[in-house]
């Protein structure tokens, strides 16, 4: 469904993405990880089209995407500081989404319960930003970017400002919930646990390039390399 092939994303003279090969299969859960810097978000940004490539192919369900715009694209976005709109009601927030599917401006009363139901806050649509917490902001961003039904879901650290314990909860709910869904998502995340949880398979970056890809089991049984095991070894 995503395929890259040979993708760079170059500031300057440096290579923040350098030459990843990488294929998300229909239904699959891929979680990139590596630390701080490696070209995570970068290479996120890069599929989603915020970020104009260097070199290398971004293909979508066998489409190449050069020039096509981010929301002719047909992903669905959610970052780390999951940006909701803070004049907006958490229904409008998911309004929102809905309406990047091109379904205008009409009612979408609905479509709106039914995805604050998926995230596990049914009847919230009335409800202020402002008054919710963490955790529920981050379930509202998920509603907002799960609403235009994308072909591709891609995470940014979505569970990142949550304590450990909330983010445990949320991730075995989100895990069932995409399976259920048969949602296709590339997350990125630089905690181990939450990716050997969530994802198919895991990605593991260093200074721009993969440095394995796998199974979770395979990855944590077989490290490709001293700085996947100490990477794996070393985070929490
Ligand atoms: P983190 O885990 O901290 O979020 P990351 O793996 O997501 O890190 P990126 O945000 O992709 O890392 O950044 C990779 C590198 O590219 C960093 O060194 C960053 O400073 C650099 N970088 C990102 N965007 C730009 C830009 N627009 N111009 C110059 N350098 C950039
Ligand atoms: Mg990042």
């Amino acid at each position: 469904m995503l395929r890259l092939d040979g993708v760079s994303v170059r500031f300057g003279e440096r290579a923040v993405v350098d030459d990843v090969d990488l294929e998300v299969a229909e239904h699959e859960i891929v979680c990139v990880l590596g630390p701080s810097g490696s070209g995570k978000s970068t290479l996120l940004r890069a599929v989603a089209g915020l970020q104009p490539v260097s070199a290398g192919r971004v293909t979508l369900g066998g489409a190449d995407q050069a020039g096509v715009p981010v929301h002719r694209r047909g992903v669905g976005l959610m970052f780390q500081d999951h940006q909701l709109f803070p004049h907006r009601d958490v229904g409008g927030n998911v309004a929102f989404g809905l309406r990047m599917r091109g379904g205008g401006r009409g009612s979408h009363d609905a479509q709106v319960a039914e995805l604050l139901e998926l995230v596990g806050l049914p009847g919230a649509q009335d409800r202020a930003v402002a008054s919710l917490s963490g955790g529920e902001q981050q379930r509202v961003a998920l509603a907002r970017a799960l609403a235009p039904s994308p072909r591709l879901l891609m995470l940014d650290e979505p569970l990142g400002q949550l304590d450990r314990g909330l983010r445990e909860r949320l991730v075995v709910e989100l895990q069932g919930l995409f399976t259920r869904l048969g949602t296709t998502v590339l997350a990125v995340t630089h905690d181990q646990g939450e990716a050997f949880a969530l994802a198919d398979r895991v990605v593991v970056m260093r200074d721009g390039r993969v440095a394995q890809a796998g199974t979770p089991l395979e990855v944590w049984q077989r490290p490709a390399s001293e700085f996947v095991a100490r990477f794996l070894g070393f985070e929490n």
